[in-house]
């Protein structure tokens, strides 16, 4: 009972997710972070105190209290280790 669609778009999502676990996010921050990049950072909420300072050191501006990760390059096969 799910689409091609949905289901791409989730993986998608989890790979991102992925990206700022490793930078050091916690899991419901890492998890705001991939919608920000697919809903835009506007919409979501802000990092928790203790991500905040793991935030500050992301090399890219985004909207309010969040920076984040280059997305430049991620198309295809960004995917590691799986
Ligand atoms: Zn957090």
């Amino acid at each position: 009972m799910h689409t091609a669609e949905t289901h791409r778009q989730a993986s998608t999502w989890q790979n991102v997710k992925n990206k700022y676990l490793d930078r050091g996010l916690c899991h419901a921050c890492a998890g705001q972070a991939a919608w920000g990049h697919q809903n835009g950072f506007s919409s979501i909420h802000e990092p928790c105190l203790a991500c905040q300072p793991v935030v500050d050191n992301l090399p890219v501006d985004k909207k309010g209290p969040w920076r984040g990760i280059d997305a430049s390059g991620w198309g295809r096969k960004a995917e590691k280790g799986e």
